[in-house]
């Protein structure tokens, strides 16, 4: 595309933006239920959600009476202050997470930022004993300089080195869990489903290994809940459907439904670390964050909407099946966060395709589209969904073939296929 191809917003975004992230793929303008519009008035099927964010959809009526019956009632007051709005998401957080009485919520702004409270904790259960935290390869934490640290990418990493120190990264094995677990260990974090890396599970029973040889050692279990939690994998938080109790999990994304928010959620002794003065946030916590928070949650609940990732996620697997397209080797995930796995390293090409349909799906990394819809999809945007995915998928097919057809001509000197 040369320059005077470009829209205006483009060049806009070009010349303003910091260039920290690639183009931008649209100029979004409006969002309703599970759609968006740009500015020329194009309408795509939203199946990213934000990543993982928007759980209700967008302009969900629930969220923007939220928003506005608390926007003009109270938005701010600062810590030293309490408010009834962050009393009521942090008695209900705990009592989705289930962390009985004696558990603990901080809030911060972002998933970044409950990361960086948990690294604090961390810190603060190894004291001068414990030096060592680990966390597992290609498991993504955040961009920050804490959370950077714990996030297991090198390449990353690199052009920020040096890194806080302390933070050593395992393989996600059972194997590699039992052989660096000592007593030297002050946290083990784990992301239950690799989101970032591509939609990857851990090994069969790893939570359950990981509970019990940080319990053995004196370790906190931490578990980033940021993209899988909020009813996102068909359960509130996808360490409940492995039935063990963590030290702490960390949430943003999907609870806010669209509004920063992040919480750190401790379990137990866990919560006792923290002394005051130890930590905090201006804006974190604030009445308007917690009461949208809240509302979401809320509605979540009384509309069933854990239990539709549960069934709407075997729906949407049914349909990729169905489609038969030889581009896909099968689908990875839980509930709604779904990673359909390519043949060939042309994730990118498919998101492409998706987007001229007008689906907006996401290629996580080269072989692996990544879903996460609203929570609240049903058979109409199923359908939409598998009739456009479709498309794309054949779209890229055609092109696909074609390339193997030619690579077959060039590698040919008989000239037999020509
Ligand atoms: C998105 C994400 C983060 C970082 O959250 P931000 O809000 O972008 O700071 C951390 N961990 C996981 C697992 C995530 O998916």
């Amino acid at each position: 595309m040369t320059d005077s191809d470009k829209a205006a917003w483009q060049e806009d975004a070009g010349r303003d933006l910091l260039r920290n992230a690639g183009d931008r793929l649209a100029l979004i303008v409006r969002g309703e239920g599970a759609h968006v519009w740009d500015d020329e008035g194009r309408r795509y099927l939203d199946f990213l959600a934000g990543v993982a964010v928007t759980s209700l959809g967008h302009a969900h009526p629930v969220f923007v009476d939220a928003v506005s019956k608390q926007a003009a009632n109270l938005a701010h007051v600062s810590n030293y202050f309490a408010t009834p709005p962050q009393l009521a998401l942090a008695a209900r957080l705990k009592r989705l997470a289930g962390t009985g009485p004696s558990g603990r919520v901080y809030f911060g702004n972002s998933g970044a930022e409950a990361n960086e409270a948990a690294f604090k904790l961390a810190r603060l259960h190894g004291g001068s004993k414990r030096p060592r935290i680990l966390s597992l390869r290609n498991a993504f934490h955040g961009r920050t300089m804490g959370t950077l640290a714990l996030t297991g990418k090198p390449a990353m990493q690199e052009p920020f080195l040096p890194m806080v120190a302390g933070v050593e990264h395992i393989d996600s094995t059972l194997e590699a869990l039992e052989a660096e677990m000592d007593d030297r260990v002050a946290a083990l974090f784990v992301e239950p489903i690799k989101g970032e890396a591509g939609v990857v599970e851990l090994p069969d029973g790893y939570l359950k290994a990981a509970r019990e040889l940080t319990e053995k050692h004196g370790a906190l279990l931490i578990l980033d809940e940021i993209q899988t939690g909020a009813g996102r994998t068909g359960a509130w938080f996808a360490f409940q459907h492995d039935g063990i109790t963590p030290d702490a999990i960390t949430v943003a994304k999907g609870i806010g439904g669209g509004f920063p928010i992040g919480a750190l959620i401790t379990f137990g002794a866990a919560g006792d670390l923290f002394f005051p003065g130890s930590h905090g946030s201006t804006f974190g916590g604030n009445a308007l964050a917690t009461a949208v928070s809240d509302a979401v949650l809320a509605e979540i609940e009384s509309a069933g909407l854990v239990d539709n990732a549960v069934q709407r996620g075997v729906e949407l697997r049914q349909a990729v099946d169905a489609i038969g397209s030889p581009l896909v080797s099968g689908c990875h995930g839980q509930g709604l966060l779904i990673g359909i796995r390519l043949t060939h390293a042309v994730a990118g090409a498919v998101a492409a395709a998706a987007q001229q349909h007008g689906l907006i799906v996401n290629p996580v990394n080269d072989e692996t589209i990544r879903i996460a819809p609203p929570l609240t999809i049903g058979d109409e945007e199923i359908r939409e969904f598998a009739e456009l995915f479709a498309a794309a998928l054949a779209t890229v097919e055609s092109a696909v073939l074609l390339d193997a057809d030619t690579a077959v001509a060039a590698t040919d000197p008989e000239g037999v296929t020509a």
